[in-house]
């Protein structure tokens, strides 16, 4: 039996499914969601949500937002949420430069501006870090043992 997962944020939905499994960067640290989960409300962490679905997983970067589970299904309402097959790399690369950039230019470190700019640095960071470890590791995984991957 699968449970229902749907990844969405303020501007697009970015996943729905029947999956196997859900891995998310709650509160308290990675869950694991299988059907029939007891239901619970978490926020989340900036990190990646894991969907896996007949042997294939998919991964999504999540800059905070909240999840609620119910046995039957996972909704993820994100800050902002993408899968990482459709990151933009330039663009992500761009952000990151423009943060780092003016953060060195020493903005007070309690304005609005600086605090925006910290984040947008935490979202790139985030976005091209996942790129390079989760990167074209979809679909089917039979070669690799289920231990494998966490691994660093
Ligand atoms: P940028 O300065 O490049 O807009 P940002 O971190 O300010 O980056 P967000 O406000 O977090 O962007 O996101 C706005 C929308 O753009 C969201 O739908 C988000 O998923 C998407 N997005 C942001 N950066 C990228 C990226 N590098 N590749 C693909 N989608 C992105």
């Amino acid at each position: 039996m699968p449970i229902r997962c749907e990844i969405v944020s303020q501007d697009r939905m970015i996943f729905e499914g029947d999956v196997d499994t859900v891995v998310l960067p709650g509160a308290e640290g990675e869950m694991g969601i299988l059907p029939r989960h007891a239901p619970l409300l978490t926020t989340l962490k900036f990190g990646v949500i894991k969907v896996r679905s007949k042997g294939k997983e998919e991964v999504f970067t999540v800059s905070g937002g909240v999840a609620e589970v119910q046995p039957d299904i996972v909704t993820i309402l994100a800050d902002a949420a993408e899968n990482v097959e459709e990151i933009d790399v330039a663009r992500a690369e761009a952000a990151r430069e423009r943060a780092e950039k003016y953060l060195a230019e020493g903005p007070p470190p309690d304005s609005d501006a600086y605090l925006k700019m910290e984040a947008a640095l935490r979202r790139s960071r985030l976005r091209l870090d996942a790129v390079r470890r989760y990167r074209g590791i979809g679909g089917p995984r039979t070669t690799l043992s289920p231990t494998t991957e966490d691994e660093e």
